[in-house]
């Protein structure tokens, strides 16, 4: 971001805006039923400040350190903060305390914690179960024949609300193979759903498959490069 940052979030903010309301249009889906959640992993807070502006409200931080500073920073702002980035157990405190939303949830023992640790006066912690749909050994999230169990005992825990699932499939080129992988995340939503479990949030696409999202069912896309801009290489 070198010239001119405030303008052009706002500029990519407004196209990202239509892309998702083309989307909605070219799938069938109602309007306004895809919320944007805005990454901003690794972004400076001006470029928060900007889509603030712009009338953004939810925004998702991977690192706990840098998502903690951000939060300090904007405290005077209405800002719903949600995590995206992976979740040890040992940092779960730093989560519960101060992020509205977790995204990331794929182990009962963290989903105990993060309930354990939620303050008493806070809103239950808003939460999807993340689940691997590609089957890659190396990216975090449930088996799906495994989703049902956890999804049940997460949803009895007192102080979380779980809301979805959420996925981050193996990078994939062509669009019906990326509309395969969020076809499975919703079919088993739909599963758990008609087993009774209230769920109203599909967290699934980015910059590059959001369309692919849109078109099986995503409510909630996350999407980083495509309002700020590439990202920095280091944390600010
Ligand atoms: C970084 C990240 C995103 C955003 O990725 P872009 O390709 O920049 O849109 C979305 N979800 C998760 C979990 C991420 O870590």
């Amino acid at each position: 971001m070198i010239t001119e940052p405030k303008a052009e979030i706002a500029q990519r903010l407004a196209a990202v805006r239509q892309r998702i309301r083309d989307a909605e249009v070219a799938y069938g889906r109602e309007a306004g039923s895809v919320k944007l959640l805005a990454v901003s992993k690794r972004q400076p807070i001006e470029a928060i400040r900007a889509a603030i502006a712009e009338g953004q409200h939810a925004f998702g931080e991977n690192y706990l350190q840098e998502g903690a500073e951000k939060r300090e920073a904007l405290a005077g702002e209405s800002v719903e903060w949600h995590f995206i980035g992976a979740l040890q157990s040992n940092k779960t405190r730093a989560v519960a305390e101060g992020f509205d939303w977790v995204h990331t949830i794929d182990r009962l023992k963290i989903a105990r914690r993060l309930s354990e640790q939620r303050p008493a006066d806070a809103a239950p912690l808003q939460c999807c179960l993340q689940v691997n749909v590609s089957g890659e050994a190396s990216k975090s999230g449930v088996a799906p024949e495994q989703a049902p169990d956890l999804a049940n005992e997460i949803a009895s825990l007192p102080n979380l609300q779980l809301r979805g699932l959420m996925t981050l499939p193996e990078a994939v080129p062509d669009f019906e193979s990326q509309r395969a992988a969020f076809r499975q995340l919703r079919e088993l939503q739909a599963r758990l759903v008609a087993d009774g479990l209230a769920l109203d949030t599909l967290s699934m696409g980015m910059s590059n498959d959001l369309e692919a999202a849109v078109a099986e069912g995503a409510t909630m896309v996350r999407l980083g490069t495509a309002v700020f801009g590439p990202r920095p290489e280091k944390t600010p």
